[in-house]
């Protein structure tokens, strides 16, 4: 299984330049690797990520943009799949931390535990490609070419459970920036209006 964190710091280690987003309990693990200058986006609406992240790859074809989504967010926008899949942004790559429970909210089983397939969803979407994985070292080898080949790219990890207690969440860390301050600033550092 691959905590988090290890997998968030091997795309900060491969990547620094990429562009990253974050739903749900990620952006709380985010809280404790980035730094002052990472270009990164807490995305506040739940289940979103995926779907702010597509915007933000058609954008800014330039740069490698990563969506750290929660597998109980992603049910909740499952739509977008599709969306990527038709648009394909080829700098896409979403990161699914997948651990079969709706961590934010006390670790209720989401409903495609044990039954449904979501990387078989992603390919079915037309994902340039799919890939799944179970330790770090394999994950971390495979990266630099998850980042430069063709997207978008789907990246299913077998991630270990963190529960948040649902009714203290909002004392849990978050990145320094939160959603307000780092979307405009986003946008100025992209050359955005
Ligand atoms: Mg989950």
């Amino acid at each position: 299984m691959i905590e988090m964190r290890d997998a968030m710091r091997a795309v900060k280690t491969e990547d620094p330049e990429a562009i990253v987003l974050l739903a749900e309990t990620s952006t709380m693990a985010f809280a404790d690797i980035s730094g002052p200058d990472d270009l990164y986006l807490p995305v506040g609406s739940m289940s979103k990520a995926s779907s702010v992240g597509l915007g933000v790859a058609l954008a800014q074809p330039d740069k490698n943009v990563v969506i750290f989504d929660g597998d109980g967010s992603l049910l909740m926008n499952l739509g977008s799949l599709v969306t990527i899949g038709k648009q394909a942004p080829t700098n896409l790559v979403h990161i699914l931390l997948a651990n079969d429970v709706y961590a934010l909210t006390g670790g209720q089983p989401i409903p495609s535990a044990d039954r449904g397939d979501l990387p078989g969803m992603g390919k079915a979407a037309g994902y340039a490609s799919v890939l799944t994985f179970d330790n770090i070292e394999q994950f971390a080898s495979d990266l630099p070419a998850i980042l430069n080949e063709d997207g978008p790219t789907f990246v299913v990890l077998d991630t270990v459970t963190e529960v948040t207690n649902a009714a203290d969440w909002k004392n849990y860390p978050r990145p320094p920036k939160g959603w307000k301050v780092q979307a405009p600033a986003m946008r100025d550092a992209l050359g955005g209006e």
